[in-house]
């Protein structure tokens, strides 16, 4: 284990080595808002258990967190209802891309995984119960203000009236759950309540903060049982990013989940919160650089769930 002193050095030197290397990756472009955005961006914040909070690059840059919202939507979910949700998505990692319908024919409408697409539109579903669209994204950002500590943390409308005039794809998942029954609010609701869900913007530096429940760190604000914490890190783990969730999880040791905002959470257990933000992305869609900064981090490190 590395001295946690010299954390904030490596950051700096971690810094300065991505942006010389300049191998960004592309922007998500199938999002007109996010298309437009400058690749050669970094920012990692790292909050551990003592409540130190270290940081390197532009972590006071807000970017938006889209697929990683789905971990607190799912928390939500898990702390409004219980299990029941899996009734209606299942916990395997998919092996294929995260807009990707394929197996939701072969397996009858029911998702491979709650970060999937398909998957976080019925986890959406489940939010929406009893709520109006409103309602629901009220539950998601007071969830992730509070557990961040921060109230400034906001919709950016823009990304996503964009979403919404340009989201075919998640159009077609909504209407192909409801085929099999497995929607229960009308599909505009839904794809408006998650389109605006994955708009949510924050900072790094936000981020991290928000992840320390999700952490299990002891000065999380809003704490999960050890048993959903757990559950929700295995998910992370094992279908956070997608079918490049075993290369992920190979290359870090860590539970993760990235956005094609090109943020990544890691789950440090007990340990430490990670926000890392690069905007270009691989091929599985997830961070390039954003990916080879959380290799590096847990090689410094020396931080693994697996001992
Ligand atoms: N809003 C994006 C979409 O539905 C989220 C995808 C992602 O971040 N991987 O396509």
């Amino acid at each position: 284990m590395a001295d946690l002193d010299t954390l904030p050095a490596f950051l700096e030197t971690l810094d300065t080595e991505v942006r010389d290397a300049a191998d960004w990756g592309e922007v998500a472009g199938y999002i007109p808002e996010l298309a437009r955005i400058d690749p050669a961006q970094f920012a990692i914040s790292v909050v551990l258990a003592d409540g130190r909070l270290m940081r390197a690059g532009q972590y006071a840059q807000r970017f938006s967190i889209q697929s990683i919202s789905k971990v607190f939507s799912l928390a939500c979910v898990l702390a409004r209802f219980g299990e029941s949700i899996w009734h209606r998505v299942g916990r395997e990692p998919s092996g294929d891309r995260f807009d990707s319908i394929l197996l939701l024919e072969q397996e009858h409408g029911r998702p491979r995984n709650p970060f999937i697409n398909a998957g976080a539109l019925v986890t959406t579903d489940e939010l929406l119960a009893g709520r109006a669209p409103k309602e629901a994204l009220s539950e998601i950002i007071d969830f992730i203000r509070t557990s961040a500590g921060d109230s400034d943390i906001h919709f950016d409308a823009e990304v996503a009236a964009s979403e919404t005039e340009t989201g075919h794809r998640n159009r077609a998942l909504a209407h192909y759950l409801l085929s099999f029954d497995n929607l229960r609010n009308p599909p505009e609701l839904v794809l408006g309540t998650y389109f605006h869900q994955c708009a949510i913007e924050m900072t790094t530096d936000q981020l991290a903060l928000a992840g320390r429940g999700i952490a299990g760190l002891a000065d999380a604000p809003l704490k999960l049982s050890e048993v959903k914490r757990r559950r929700i890190a295995a998910l992370m783990l094992t279908c956070g990013h997608y079918d490049g969730s075993g290369d992920f999880a190979f290359r870090t040791g860590l539970p993760g989940k990235s956005g094609v905002g090109g943020g990544i959470l890691l789950a440090v257990p007990g340990r430490a919160s990670v926000a890392i933000w690069s905007p270009g992305l691989n091929a599985w869609g997830n961070s390039r650089v954003g990916t080879e900064a959380a290799e590096r981090l847990a090689r410094f490190t020396g931080w693994s769930v697996f001992g």
